[in-house]
This record gives C-alpha cells, sequence and structure tokens, in this order.
C-alpha cells in the first residue's frame, strides 16, 4: 500500500496535520494509531456510569487554536468551561476525546496498528506493524512522545540516516510521568470553576466532571503531582490508588467516594521543548509533536501548523 503520506499517531499534531494535507488536496493521507481510538493524550473513559476526561482537561483560545476553535464550535462539539485570571477555558461537550473524533471525520485512519519498524527502501518509507503489516510512504511524519520517536528510529541512526545533531538534541527530550485517579462520587462535590490546580503538595490537580458537564453523575478527575507520580509510577496500583484516596479524603472529608480506577500515563508532558517547531531528520521523514512546539495541546497545534506550512511550501514564522 504506497501513500503520499503516513503519519503515526491520531493525537492531536497527527490529526491536525492530517486534516491540513488532506484540506490542500496532497494526496493520499493515512494515520496509523496504535490504540483502539483517536486523541492520543486528549482521553475520556467511560466507566459503567461516569465519563473522566484524564488526559488534557481543557484548551485555552490562544492565537494557534483559534481556526480549531471555530471548527469545534461550527460542529458543536466543544463548550465554554470557565473563567479564570488566565482566561477562557474550553472543552469537548461529551469529553476531549469528542474534539479529536470531529477532526478525524473523513481522514484515513487506521486504528490498533503499532508501527514497530521503519526502512528506507528505494527512495520511500517502508512501514511495518506489530501485525506484520507493511506499508510504503513518500512521506512519513511521527508525532509520537519523543522517546516512543528515538526507540522506532534507533537504527537508522546506526545507519547513517538520520541527522546527528537533531538526533543528539531528542536524546535530550524527557517527559514527566502522571498518576491519575478517577474517582466516581456518591453525591454532588462542590469545587469553585469545578477545577482547581495545586502549586505544591502531591495534587497536580482536581477536574470536577459532572460540573464540566462531562459526566452524568459526580465524578473526579484527580491528577498527581509530577514528582509524587515518578516515586510512585512502578509501585503496585492497588497501593497508589489507597494513598491519592486517602490524601483526597484528608483534604476534602465530605468527599464521598463510590468506586476508583487508577490511569497511568508513562509520557505526560515534555520536560524542554525543542527549539524548532518541527525536525526533517531524514530527507521526507519528519518529526512534530507537543515537544517541538510546546508542553499542551496549542503546542501540540503550533508545531503541526508549522510542519504543513513547510510541506505546502509557505513561509513559516519561526
Ligand atoms: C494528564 C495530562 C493532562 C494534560 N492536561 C492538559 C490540559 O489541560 N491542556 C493542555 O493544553 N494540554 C494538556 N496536556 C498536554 C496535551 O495533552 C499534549 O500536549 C497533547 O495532547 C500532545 O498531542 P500530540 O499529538 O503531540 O501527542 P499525543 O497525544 O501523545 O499523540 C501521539 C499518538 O501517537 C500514538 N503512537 C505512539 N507510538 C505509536 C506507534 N508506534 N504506532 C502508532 N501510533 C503510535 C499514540 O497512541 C498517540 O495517540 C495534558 C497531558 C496529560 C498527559
Amino acid at each position: 500500500m504506497k501513500k503520499d503520506y503516513i503519519i503515526i499517531g491520531a493525537g492531536l499534531s497527527g490529526l491536525n496535520t492530517a486534516k491540513k494535507l488532506v484540506t490542500q488536496n496532497q494526496g493520499d493521507v493515512l494515520i496509523l494509531e496504535k490504540s483502539r481510538g483517536l486523541g492520543g493524550r486528549m482521553a475520556t473513559r467511560r466507566t459503567l456510569d461516569a465519563r473522566f476526561d484524564h488526559g488534557a482537561q481543557f484548551y485555552r483560545k490562544k492565537v494557534d487554536l483559534f481556526s480549531l476553535h471555530d471548527y469545534w464550535r461550527d460542529h458543536n462539539v466543544n463548550q465554554h468551561w470557565f473563567l479564570s485570571d488566565e482566561g477562557d477555558h474550553w472543552c469537548g461537550k461529551w469529553g476531549m476525546t469528542s474534539l479529536a473524533k470531529t477532526l478525524g471525520e473523513g481522514l484515513s485512519i487506521s486504528l490498533e496498528k503499532e508501527v514497530q519498524s521503519i526502512h528506507f527502501e528505494n527512495g520511500l518509507w517502508k512501514l511495518i506493524s506489530n501485525k506484520n503489516e507493511e506499508w510504503l510512504a513518500r512521506h512519513l511524519i511521527i508525532t509520537s512522545p519523543i522517546p516512543q520517536t528515538t526507540k522506532l528510529l534507533g537504527h537508522l541512526e546506526k545507519e547513517k540516516l538520520l541527522n546527528p545533531h537533531q538526533w543528539n538534541e531528542l536524546k535530550g527530550i524527557t517527559y514527566t510521568k502522571a498518576l491519575i485517579a478517577l474517582v466516581t462520587l456518591e453525591g454532588p462535590f462542590s469545587l469553585k470553576n469545578g477545577y482547581v490546580e495545586f502549586q505544591e503538595g502531591d495534587f497536580f490537580s482536581i477536574s470536577d466532571q459532572y460540573q464540566k458537564g462531562v459526566s452524568p453523575i459526580p465524578a473526579l478527575t484527580v491528577t498527581m503531582s509530577a514528582l509524587f507520580s515518578e516515586k510512585e509510577f512502578e509501585n503496585e496500583e492497588a497501593m497508589i490508588l489507597e494513598k491519592i484516596l486517602t490524601g483526597l479524603k484528608a483534604s476534602y472529608p465530605e468527599v464521598k467516594i463510590k468506586n476508583a480506577e487508577l490511569k497511568k500515563w508513562r509520557y505526560c508532558r515534555p520536560e524542554k521543548q525543542l527549539k524548532d517547531y518541527f525536525f526533517e531528520i531524514a530527507p521526507k521523514l519528519y518529526l512534530a509533536g507537543d515537544a517541538f512546539g510546546g508542553s499542551s495541546l496549542g503546542g501540540a497545534v503550533r508545531s503541526s501548523e508549522s510542519l504543513c506550512r513547510h510541506l505546502l511550501g509557505e513561509a513559516d514564522e519561526k
């Protein structure tokens, strides 16, 4: 199967890149995504009776997100959540994944395809999946978190196919981890705006998914700090969850927990941003994502927009 463009990853970077290329009639564009759904770190999980965003909670309508914000508004899938000193916070009406799903409509996306190796053959990029399927691409765009990307590219570096300077820069990119408790409650919980962020301690944030309008019943997403998450990440899950719930009850004695489950992000946010908005690390092999544009949804868009401008031969701003 020969494609003009193959994009690895159906997170916001990959989806936005594909949408732009297809809109500009750039030929056959295929996204390969290893998981069962779209969105990457824009993730929504439904349990028996509740619904939780357990990756990105919101976006802010900054310059990079203007056009996507309008697109989501026109498709009636976004909603205003709250206003704080930092500005307006927006989210998906049915969770953040609904924003990704809308962006993915009409695109060619193959789910549950984990790319395991990449080779350069006769001027084309050859990809092989965990199920031994093969694709050929004239252009290859990789949007996975950098440690996953470098794992895929390691042997190309040994074959001296990659830009050594860029390869060295990639090796310096590490990510924070995140441990998340998805907590279903017996009754409503009162949190100003439905969201709080902590400057210190074990918690990073608490989001009320019911007030947010994502869950039909009271439910909280409790995101632990980078420090707590790093320290506890490899410990037994039941023990981690117990620690989180004990801390939650100590801070909010009124909270009535019905049930809870743990979610883990090994790659939450890049700790450092690369100087460029994307790399062309070998001929027609591009890397993009939030490590390039900045560690947020806006950063993922910034990187993918810059890459698209390059591919479409338009002038860039950086
Ligand atoms: C807990 C948490 C909270 C956050 N909160 C916010 C927030 O409130 N606001 C905000 O702006 N940002 C937030 N962020 C950051 C934001 O979610 C990310 O910056 C953004 O989603 C990154 O998008 P991306 O497309 O670059 O990467 P990703 O979303 O990670 O997409 C990469 C995709 O590649 C796929 N993939 C990886 N390897 C392969 C492979 N070998 N084959 C096929 N597919 C592969 C992955 O499954 C994934 O879908 C948060 C992140 C986390 C984890």
